[in-house]
């Protein structure tokens, strides 16, 4: 019955390129493979596109850029509003296909459509709110007229952890704003954004307004399309050294970009912290996607005189997790994305433990089908092991200690990365002084996760350049023009 159902909504989703508006297989037949990390097995096969048809998928949203910056902003705004609605009549089909491609636990998958789907109705909102000014100039002479543009066609790439939100946080803002745009889904994972194109065309957005190429090659496929003197924006969320790599060779072309990349997030604990709100915090903010987010809290930096109560009440709830299939009920920790990421986890513990390390619970992969990694809890991390400098991506939670605010505050900013923190205090003047001592883009106090829609999501250091959502999401799709005219 499961299975079938599965097969039946794997069967919907198109398995084509999506290039100005129709559906279409790669030049030469090319194909590519799509597989369940719960099971290892091949759950699709999709078109693997090239470097020909990233030229044709750049001339459709060339093409469609003017006629769709002139769409009424109401019209624009209306598509993704629709959008929003098929959505959630569609939740389950799109959470399912989601633990399918990716692994998370349906529960999980079901929460990723309720966040994913906001930016569309955010942004719907926000398209009609594009706004400028009107004014006279100091000397009186002439008006000054400011206004906003789109910055014009779009190209954006996504990662494979939050298949379908990592897609909505960029294409709504720039379809609210006037921009055609191409996506580029992760290779791991594209179903969920060819089933998602396949959704805004129902609802009736204009062919060549959406491109979508799904490909093996993404760096042969991307190349010809950063070139391109038409396109005006690149828009990338994935790791940092792709993301330097990207912001060089868009710098040829002087084009705008959004980066939004890797983080080494820091968990701060202190001594008066409620640690009842604090472990339920660390949960969420380190087992949330089975490990495998860019605001995942990497550090857990805990006050000397509580870290041992910490360790023991958060390893009581570690352990109990249950692994398996996210199809299956009641699993909180789902399989990783492949098996490079379960030989990372495994590396970073033992090197962790080789540099003196206690593991509590966990500690190895999971024997059998799949890529699967046990919850795990280290602590007594010694300073300079891996496990505190990388990303860990995986349900690993890493326990170092402080002894003072200032210690604590030196250690988590002792990173390149600077997307996110995380301080439990009941301390409020703590909390306000840490908001400007933490070296990152945003903070959570006294919570374990903080993304939404309305929220500008984004970091400094080498976590990146730029905000998705918010009132700023729809400015990284936008360009600001001045006029004067003289005095009437
Ligand atoms: P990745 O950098 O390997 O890939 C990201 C995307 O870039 C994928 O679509 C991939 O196919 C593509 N890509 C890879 N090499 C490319 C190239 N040379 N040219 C063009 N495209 C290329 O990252 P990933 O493993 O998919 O995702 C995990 C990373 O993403 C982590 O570092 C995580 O922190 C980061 N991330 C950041 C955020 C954020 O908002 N800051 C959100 C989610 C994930």
């Amino acid at each position: 019955m499961t299975e079938s159902r599965e097969a039946a909504l794997l069967e919907k989703v198109p398995h084509q390129l999506f290039i100005g508006g129709q559906w279409r297989d790669a030049t030469g037949g090319r194909t590519l493979e799509v597989y369940d990390p719960a099971t290892g097995a091949s759950i699709k096969t999709i078109a693997n596109a090239s470097v020909e048809d990233a030229a044709a998928a750049m001339d459709a949203a060339a093409d469609t850029q003017e006629s769709w910056a002139r769409t009424a902003p109401r019209v624009r705004g209306e598509i993704l509003r629709r959008a929003f609605d098929l959505l959630q009549e569609r939740a389950d089909e799109f959470a399912l296909l989601m633990t399918l491609e990716m692994g998370k636990p349906l529960a999980e998958a079901r929460g990723e459509v309720g966040y994913g789907g906001e930016f569309l109705r955010w942004f719907s909102e926000e398209a009609v709110r594009i706004a400028g000014r009107y004014g006279s100039n100091p000397e009186g002479t002439g008006r000054m007229i400011v206004t906003q543009m789109p910055v014009g066609p779009s190209y954006l790439i996504t990662p494979w952890n939050f298949p379908l939100a990592m897609a909505t946080r960029k294409i709504a803002p720039a379809l609210a704003a006037g921009c055609t745009a191409i996506v580029k889904p992760a290779e791991l994972t594209p179903l969920t954004t060819l089933y998602f194109a396949k959704l805004l065309q129902e609802v009736g957005l204009p062919d060549g307004v959406l491109g979508v190429l799904t490909t093996s090659t993404s760096a042969a496929v991307s190349a010809p399309i950063i070139a391109d003197p038409r396109l005006r924006k690149l828009s990338f969320t994935g790791s940092t050294p792709v993301g330097v790599s990207l912001l060089k060779q868009a710098a040829d072309g002087v084009l705008r970009t959004s980066m939004e990349l890797g983080g080494n997030a820091p968990f701060l604990v202190f001594e008066d912290a409620d640690l009842d709100k604090a472990v339920e915090g660390a949960l969420q903010a380190k087992f949330r996607n089975i490990g495998q987010a860019c605001t995942a809290a990497n550090r857990f930096i805990v006050h000397e005189s509580v870290a041992d109560e910490f360790a023991r009440r958060v390893t009581e709830r570690v352990a109990a997790m249950r692994v398996g299939r996210g199809t299956e009920e009641g699993v909180t920790i789902g399989p990783l994305i492949n098996d490079t990421a379960v030989d990372k986890a495994v590396s970073l513990v033992q090197d962790a433990v080789q540099r003196g390390a206690t593991v509590l619970t966990g500690g190895s992969r999971v024997a059998g089908a799949g890529s699967f990694y046990q919850p795990t809890v280290v602590t007594g991390v010694a300073a300079g092991s891996d496990i505190l400098r990388e990303e860990i991506f995986g349900p690993v939670l890493s326990i170092v200690t402080f002894t003072d605010e200032a210690d604590a505050v030196a250690k988590a900013n002792d990173t390149e990365y600077g997307l996110v923190g995380y301080v439990f205090t009941r301390d409020f003047a703590r909390g306000q002084r840490l908001t400007e001592t933490l070296q990152t883009g945003m903070m959570g106090l006294n919570v374990g996760v903080l993304s939404n829609a309305a929220a500008p999501f984004g970091g400094v250091k080498q976590s990146g350049i730029g905000r998705e959502g918010g009132l700023e999401g729809i400015h990284e799709y936008l360009s600001t023009k001045y006029v004067l005219t003289p005095d009437p």
